[in-house]
């Protein structure tokens, strides 16, 4: 691994714009599983539960399902990944991270510049007339046994995650593609790479020139176009790649 991870630094050393787009792989070391990874969510909760066609047709089993996954990994912490990736940030390397996770550990971590393309777990929505409500009141509401509706119009709250079948936010999405156009280097971690159209921003930046890096447990689509591909944990790698960079920096 060190090798790799020496690698991966001059990589990032030498690159002028680089991000990290990350998927849920970057924290089950957290403790939070992903969905198709080995331990992944899908062996427990059959996939169509989070398509917004399921959640219209049965709302308050998908609230339920949803409180009791999802919300309960609010406790969670960021792990090594989290930490080194917002370090990259620090050390003026990484210019932004591009998230498909909802649990706001990069956040945590420290990440500055942090793009969410499928919502977060700290807001439900009206469908009817959009306004947020704190998702902590919604999922009391639900583990009361009743559907939350909105204070404004009574239209029927939504987290505020994005669900499958539904837009990416407009906001998220043009920010991320903006970070693609400008960026020279693409570090993905932890991202099966098999949702859109999240993936295909790694995948535009490439084709636009940047360089593509995969630190991932599995093979993705992605593999024929990538520089450099690293099947290790994301939160035993990183940590050694931010260490070979600051040694190229020069800091330690
Ligand atoms: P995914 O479940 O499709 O794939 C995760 C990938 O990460 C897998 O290929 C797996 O091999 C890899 N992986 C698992 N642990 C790893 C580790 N420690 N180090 C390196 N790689 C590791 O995830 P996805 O591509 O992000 O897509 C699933 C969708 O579900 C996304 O939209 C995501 O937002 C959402 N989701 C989010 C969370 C969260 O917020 N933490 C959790 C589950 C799913």
């Amino acid at each position: 691994p060190r090798d790799e991870a020496r690698r991966l630094a001059g990589l990032l050393a030498e690159s002028r714009h680089a991000i990290v787009f990350t998927g849920a792989g970057v924290s089950t070391e957290s403790g939070i599983p992903d969905f198709r990874g080995p331990s992944g969510l899908w062996r427990r909760i059959p996939p169509e539960v989070f398509t917004i066609e399921y959640f219209l047709e049965r709302p308050l089993e998908v609230w339920r399902l949803f409180s009791e996954f999802f919300y309960s990994f609010r406790g969670a912490k960021p792990n090594p990944a989290h930490l080194a990736i917002a370090r990259l940030e620090e050390l003026g390397v990484v210019k932004a991270v591009i998230t498909q996770n909802i649990d706001g550990l990069h956040q945590a971590a420290g990440s500055r510049k942090v793009i969410e393309l499928h919502g977060n777990l700290r807001w439900a929505r009206c469908m009817s007339c959009g306004h947020k409500v704190a998702l902590d009141d919604a999922v009391e509401t639900v583990r009361r046994g009743q559907l939350p509706h909105c204070p404004r119009c009574g239209g029927l709250l939504k987290p505020d995650a994005v669900f499958f079948g539904e837009p990416l936010p407009d906001d998220a999405l043009e920010e991320a593609f903006r970070e693609a156009r400008s960026a020279d280097l693409v570090l993905v971690v932890g991202s099966s790479l098999t949702v859109y159209p999240a993936a295909y921003i790694p995948e535009y930046a490439r084709r636009r020139g940047a360089r593509l890096v995969i630190v991932n447990l599995e093979p993705t689509p992605l593999d024929n176009l990538a520089e450099m591909i690293v099947h290790r944990k994301a939160g035993e790698f990183l940590p050694l790649v931010v260490k070979e960079l600051e040694k190229i920096l020069g800091l330690n």
